[in-house]
């Protein structure tokens, strides 16, 4: 409400003052649809970065990377591989690549860029992210991809020949797919100096990335310098027009930051002029209860209710919906977009003038000692708070309600997040690059080095697995195979041992639902529903076995979307799923997997996730009546989640799937098992603690 801001502080604030950075502003405001070609055409000029084209273009051509800053929205995802295709980087087959560490953001802007080059999507212009291809092989020459899928690519196509030019996007993010793939390009471009890169992004550390890149040293005194491009990277910096953007800071810390969100929400609508809002929360959980607080409150408010539309946006997104937050504000309203940091430099939305900042965002943290890896909620960085701020100044000056004291932000607020690699479990990681055969895994040239323990911890598991042998080589078959499947080493594990075990018909659809987000429908206020559903498919063996029961129901209704409605399931997510296991049926029928039903033997079927996920299992402590159950590696502290069916059941041996941390650690997608059969998955992980369990 209104007394979380500062009475009469209303100092107006560029926000350089205080935080060294530059707002940037794109003239120009763009709409979608409707628009002759010259229209587009006009509004490809006005973006920022039109004025550099020239330089752009010349720096491809005579530096072997360059480092391209500019501020969201200034039109570096957009025109640079159009500039670079007019410029005949795509001809005799070439492809220019642009890579995304977001699937959503992949799929937003290749659908943008094809609008404005007036192709169809998949043809000209088009995209891939895991288990969606849209791209043709003789036409597709810009191609927006996530940075993990370009990884992938490379087990195939090791040089990754097909590419002319490959613009690594969002760089300043450091995923750990972005990190992985930094180093690896390095590899690359010294065996085809031919290959151009670009670093792009919002904020990156230039100089940092310049470091990285520079090879100048090793190649001088040959004379390579005089003809083709110059190692050295070059850095270009995209100057825009910015708009002051006044930062409000609350006067007091709130404990409960979405309802803060909703307040303010409604405070802006209520008392500042016409223009949109965009709300930063941290995932799809709090960002629908928001929704559906905000919608609530409009209600009640009849005035203005016509006047405020209110959007959700997350990955996951179904595509219709992603499209009305593209979609231009009809006049005379207001539209708020609740969105994860999605929205924070990886999609530029058009008519933003107030931005609400919780200051938190879900990130992954992973603790070797402990062997837990889990998404928290946790609180940004100054430089990110700076970028959410900054989306406030696109269309003219805007406001930015920052829901955290000035004294917490100048003092507490860390001034950059941590990479990626540097709080992640390691395993995919190390599979990957063992798999493109980089052996020496610490002694790869890393923009940031990983933890040496967490290494320790994915090596020991990779061993465990049957995936590394004792030269920390990749074993064959199981290793190379494993490999080869896009999904977590741990299910990818299943599915081999599920072909052993008779069970692949059955283990190929978990994965499957693993894949996606959730299968249910959540709806505030309707927990009962959605509580009653999940019982109507429970399994006393647990939420993976309930899944193959929700699965067969939905065949059974001739995979009706009402079947769905009625039993809170999400239709789109099942039909997501479908098509999942119709790739995963694919590639096992590659790696020769004879795909097999175990007819609901749900022993085997445990075996075989026992199989995969065997780090990941529990021991409920007989003493607490709480429900608490210890890790058996590294004895964490774990609780069954309220949303598993075997809450409440606490059979004592479990594996679970993931963890989730709130007030506690809480597992996800629980299975209840034999504890001999860990011992059967993985002899040496367990071995010296099997007294242990025979005691008890
Ligand atoms: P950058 O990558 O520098 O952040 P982009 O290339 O993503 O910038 O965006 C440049 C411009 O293109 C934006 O200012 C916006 O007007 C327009 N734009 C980008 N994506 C979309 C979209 N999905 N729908 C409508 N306009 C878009
Ligand atoms: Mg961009």
């Amino acid at each position: 409400m209104a007394q979380f801001w500062k009475p009469g502080a209303e100092r107006p604030r560029l926000i350089d003052d205080e935080e060294g950075g530059v707002l940037f502003y794109a003239s120009s405001s763009s709409t979608s649809s409707g628009i002759g070609y010259s229209s587009i055409e006009k509004q490809r000029q006005r973006l920022p970065v039109f004025n550099y084209r020239t330089a752009i273009l010349y720096l491809v051509e005579t530096h072997s990377t360059t480092i391209i800053v500019g501020e969201t929205g200034s039109g570096k995802t957009t025109q640079i591989p159009q500039y670079l295709k007019e410029a005949g980087w795509a001809e005799g087959g070439r492809v220019i690549a642009c890579t995304q560490p977001r699937r959503l953001a992949v799929q937003a802007v290749a659908s943008r860029v094809a609008e404005e080059m007036g192709v169809k999507l998949g043809d000209e212009v088009g995209y891939t992210i895991r288990f969606e291809d849209l791209t043709d092989q003789n036409v597709t020459r810009i191609k927006f991809l996530t940075d993990g899928v370009l990884l992938r690519e490379m087990m195939d196509d090791p040089l990754l020949t097909k590419y002319s030019v490959i613009m690594v996007d969002e760089a300043h993010e450091r995923s750990l797919s972005t990190d992985i793939l930094l180093g690896l390009l390095k590899k690359i471009q010294r065996r085809r100096p031919e290959l151009r890169l670009i670093i792009s992004s919002a904020t990156i550390e230039a100089k940092l990335m310049s470091d990285f890149f520079c090879i100048s040293k090793r190649r001088k005194g040959k004379g390579a310098e005089e003809h083709g491009p110059r190692p050295e990277p070059a850095i270009l910096s995209v100057q825009g027009r910015g708009f002051n953007v006044q930062i409000h800071y609350l006067e007091e810390p709130v404990s409960d930051y979405l309802q803060a969100s909703v307040s303010t929400v409604m405070l802006i609508h209520d008392q500042e002029p016409m223009g949109d809002i965009l709300v930063f929360l941290t995932g799809q959980d709090d960002i629908e209860a928001a929704a559906q607080l905000l919608t609530e409150e409009v209600q009640n408010q009849k005035k203005k209710s016509s006047r405020l539309i209110v959007l959700p946006l997350y990955s996951g997104l179904p595509r219709a919906e992603q499209d009305l937050v593209f979609s231009p504000t009809p006049r005379g309203q207001r539209k708020v977009i609740i969105s994860t940091n999605i929205a924070e430099t990886s999609l530029t939305l058009e008519g933003i003038v107030y931005v609400v900042d919780s200051g938190f965002s879900k990130q992954r943290f992973y603790n070797p000692i402990s062997d837990i890896e889990n998404l928290v909620v946790a609180p940004i960085s100054k430089a990110s708070a700076k970028q959410r701020t900054g989306r406030a100044g696109r269309v003219r000056p805007g406001k930015c309600y920052r829901l955290y004291t000035e004294e917490y932000f100048l003092k507490e607020m860390p001034a950059e997040g941590i990479p990626e690699m540097q709080r992640s479990n390691l395993v995919s990681c190390v599979i990957q690059l063992k798999s493109l055969g980089i052996d020496n895994i610490l002694g790869f040239d890393w923009p940031a080095s990983p933890a040496p323990e967490a290494m320790v911890r994915a090596l020991e598991v990779l061993y465990a697995l049957g995936i590394l042998d004792d030269d920390a080589k990749l074993t064959s078959p199981t290793g190379f195979q494993i490999a080869e499947i896009p999904l977590d080493p741990m299910i990818s594990k299943m599915i081999l041992s599920a072909n052993q075990l008779g069970c692949s018909e059955e283990i190929i659809t978990i994965a499957g639902i693993l894949s996606v987000q959730s299968i249910w429908v959540s709806i505030r206020g309707a927990q009962k529903e959605l509580d009653e559903a999940r019982l109507r498919f429970a399994a006393a063996e647990g939420d993976l076995v309930t899944y193959l029961n929700v699965y067969k129901g939905f065949l059974q209704s001739g995979k009706s979307s009402q079947w769905c409605h009625k039993n809170c399931i999400n239709y789109q997510a099942m039909k997501k799923v479908i098509e999942i296991r119709e790739q995963l049926r694919r590639i096992s029928h590659r790696l020769g997997i004879v795909l097999k039903s175990c007819d609901r033997d749900t022993e085997v079927l445990r075996k075989a996730i026992t199989a995969g996920i065997f780090a990941n299992a529990c021991r409920l402590e007989t003493f607490s009546q709480t429900g608490m159950y210890k890790t058996i590696r590294t004895s964490q502290e774990v609780y069954i989640h309220p949303s598993s069916v075997l809450f409440r059941v606490n059979p004592k041996w479990v594996v679970f799937h993931s963890l989730v941390s709130t007030d506690r650690q809480y597992m996800r997608n629980v299975t209840a098992i034999d504890p001999s059969w860990l011992l059967e998955a993985a002899p040496h992980f367990y071995q010296h603690q099997t007294a242990n369990y025979v005691a008890y």
